[in-house]
């Protein structure tokens, strides 16, 4: 974390000798959340092991983005992935047509500044990679799915694929949409959201005379919407999305030709990004979340990451809530004696906020994809004409770690005088 960035309030500060020794932690997955949550247990005494159902560590994978609440949970945990320098901080964010003309300009960069903790662009494969490097000895065990646990007492068993069993004194279900921790914490699949639309996303090096560096743009057509990402190091990580139905979304096999198609009279730069990229790096995926669950665990177990509450893109706040829920329950659980209570607690304490983002997410979602002349005119008017002042007071709270932040205070590069009002409002 460089030292121009003193707005993040650690409340994680118990003395390691002060820690109960010798307590135990299974975490099932690893992705953002179960790698950081796993070090944030490390760190708070715990003896942590990863259970993971792939072969090996993710290492390619596309863009996201860690905004600046995610930044500022890691930083609570004493995390300092020097993102900035693997990655490439967002320093400007445009809102465009499909033809390039600019729809609005969003303030994240004055919201960044005034908050004091960047928010970074970077490969996917990078961000577990970095997350990995910082407990190089923590065990993380492959081809380990879990299937189930039992409680007993105050030990939780987990039952791993092909008959192996470890036992602890908490297990944290990390495992991602379709967890199975959370499948039995909750009875039969919830049911899911699909999102009604199909994602690409394409990852390559690029440079293009409109396109700065440091920039988040997005350009947004008719049901159709298509987002250039720099993450630095020359490379550029792109989505794009289309309305679809589900079957068909499942179908798609197009590869380049037929995405070169789709954004055909597209702006020159989204064009160009389609044109330039390994037919071997682009792929759809499907999105979707889930209607919200309150429960999240029972006894010693609990849930982080998208096992507890799933979400769509447009906010780029699903890794991130994966990351404030470590920082949470490392808080919770660091010095407690009673666990069971920890855990309660440390889902008491996200609830709210996750919730809020998935509503928030859907919402947003829904309306960017507006299909349609009215629908998609109404729209682009609503962004072009909302107010600054609420217009920021919608982007802020997402990035702003509750509890955490203080707003106002040294940042890098100078100091932002912008009224705290905005950010109250
Ligand atoms: C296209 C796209 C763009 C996105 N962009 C952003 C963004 O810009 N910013 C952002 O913050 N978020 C973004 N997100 C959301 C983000 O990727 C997820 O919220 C985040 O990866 C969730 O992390 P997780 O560790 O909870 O789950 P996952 O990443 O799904 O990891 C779960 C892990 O558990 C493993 N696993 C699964 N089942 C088991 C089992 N039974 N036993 C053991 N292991 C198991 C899996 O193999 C995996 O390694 C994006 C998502 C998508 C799809």
């Amino acid at each position: 974390m460089p030292s121009s960035m003193p707005c993040v309030r650690p409340k994680f500060d118990r003395k390691w000798a002060e820690m109960p020794q010798n307590r135990t932690a299974i975490v099932a997955g690893a992705g953002v959340a179960g790698l950081t949550t796993a070090i944030a247990l490390r760190r708070s005494g715990f003896d942590v092991t990863v259970y993971e159902r792939a072969e090996g560590m993710r290492s390619g994978g596309f863009g996201l983005s860690v905004m600046s609440n995610a930044v500022a949970a890691l930083d609570s945990l004493g995390i300092d992935l020097d993102l900035e320098q693997r990655g490439r901080a967002l320093e400007r964010y445009y809102v465009k047509d499909s033809r390039g003309k600019l729809i609005r300009e969003f303030p994240f960069p004055e919201i960044i500044a005034r908050l004091g903790v960047p928010s970074v662009c970077i490969g996917r494969g990078d961000l577990l990679a970095t997350l990995r490097d910082q407990e190089p000895d923590l065990p993380v065990v492959f081809g380990a799915a879990a299937e189930r646990f039992e409680v007993s007492g105050d030990r939780v068993r987990l039952y791993l694929a092909e008959g192996r069993e470890v036992e602890a004194d908490v297990l944290i279900g990390a495992d991602g949409f379709h967890s199975a921790i959370r499948r039995q914490l909750n009875g039969p699949e919830e049911g899911w959201r699909e999102s009604g639309y199909i994602v690409w996303l394409g990852i390559t090096d690029y440079a293009h005379p409109r396109f700065e560096p440091g920039s988040v743009v997005h350009f947004w057509g008719d049901g159709k919407r298509f987002g250039l990402v720099d993450i630095g190091h020359g490379r550029l990580y792109w989505w794009a999305t289309e309305n679809m139905p589900l079957a068909r979304a499942q179908e798609w096999s197009g590869g380049r030709a037929d995405l070169l198609d789709r954004y055909r009279g597209w702006a020159e730069e989204v064009v160009e990004a389609i044109r330039i990229t390994p037919e071997d790096s682009l792929t759809s995926v499907i999105t979707r979340d889930r209607p919200f669950i309150d429960r999240w665990g029972s006894g010693p177990v609990t849930l982080v990451g998208d096992a507890a509450h799933p979400m769509l893109t447009s906010l780029g706040q699903g890794a991130a809530m994966a990351i404030e829920d470590a920082a949470i329950l490392a808080e919770q659980i660091g010095g407690a004696d009673d666990i069971s209570s920890a855990l309660r607690a440390y889902e008491d304490g996200r609830r709210d906020r996750t919730r809020a983002v998935v509503e928030a997410t859907r919402a947003i979602s829904d309306f960017e994809q507006s299909q349609g002349p009215v629908r998609r005119r109404f729209r682009d008017a609503y962004f072009r004409l909302m107010p600054h002042r609420a217009l920021v007071a919608r982007l802020e709270p997402a990035l702003t770690f509750p509890g955490h932040m203080t707003p106002g205070r040294t940042v890098r590069g100078g100091t932002s005088d912008t009224p705290s009002a905005i950010v109250e409002g």
